[in-house]
């Protein structure tokens, strides 16, 4: 185990009361997972829907699990009945997927919308453009058994902080416009942003949701 209990003491110390940590632990065991517990910590996040659904068998029933990986349509039924919040949405289709599920399940489910930040080709998430499509979308056509809390975003893999800087700025100033908006199901108070490298900057820059796994957790010795 690779835990590192005083680091994670550590970063909900320096926290403000309102932002909310999420602890990563793709590709940790459960034991990994149970010792955080243990320490207080209840939102988990995952980025494989299996991996996901083993560990929400077995661990306590009061965890608050996140997705934060790529969703395929076909597997939101394995998540539904459970997830807390799922935030890698990027299309409206996959809203409507999880909309239809969460109604058969008899929830409203919580979800952030991605918006692709970096200059990356590989990262996931909707440009601008696709934002305002899938918002107006919502708004003549609204799902009523989900709420979209906000958005998340992945800054690029750099040393260059003030790069990051500036997508992080980039994401808060899509969160503000459409914080102001009125339109049914969608209430923005969620900005999921910054990582075990960045979260710093991402709290400097307004984040209120910090995705933290190999600080805590210890390195993850497979590509996850
Ligand atoms: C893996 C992952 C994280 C955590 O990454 P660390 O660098 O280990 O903190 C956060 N967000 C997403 C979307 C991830 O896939």
């Amino acid at each position: 185990m690779s835990i590192n209990l005083a680091r994670y003491s550590q970063v909900i110390d320096e926290l403000a009361a309102n932002i909310k940590l999420v602890a990563v632990s793709k590709s940790k065991p459960a034991e990994d997972i149970m010792a955080l517990y243990q320490a207080g910590q209840r939102d988990f996040g995952e980025n494989y829907v299996q991996e996901l659904v083993d560990k929400y068998n077995v661990l306590p029933k009061d965890i608050h699990w996140h997705f934060i990986g790529h969703l395929q349509t076909n597997k939101v039924k394995y998540i539904s009945a459970f997830i807390t919040l799922i935030h890698g949405v990027d299309t409206y289709n996959l809203l409507k997927e999880i909309d239809k599920q969460a109604k058969k399940n008899d929830r409203v489910i919580d979800c952030l919308l991605q918006v692709h930040i970096a200059k990356e080709e590989t990262k996931f998430g909707m440009n601008e453009q696709e934002l305002s499509h899938v918002i107006s979308r919502l708004e003549a056509e609204p799902l009523r058994n989900l709420n979209i809390k906000g958005l998340m975003g992945i800054a690029s893999f750099t040393d260059d902080i003030e790069k990051v800087r500036e997508e992080f700025r980039f994401l808060k100033r899509f969160f503000l416009e459409y914080s102001q908006r009125r339109i049914p199901n969608v209430e923005f108070s969620i900005l999921s942003m910054g990582m075990s490298a960045d979260y710093k900057v991402a709290v400097e820059e307004g984040s209120n949701m910090v995705r933290i796994g190999s600080l805590v957790f210890g390195a993850r010795n497979v590509n996850a």
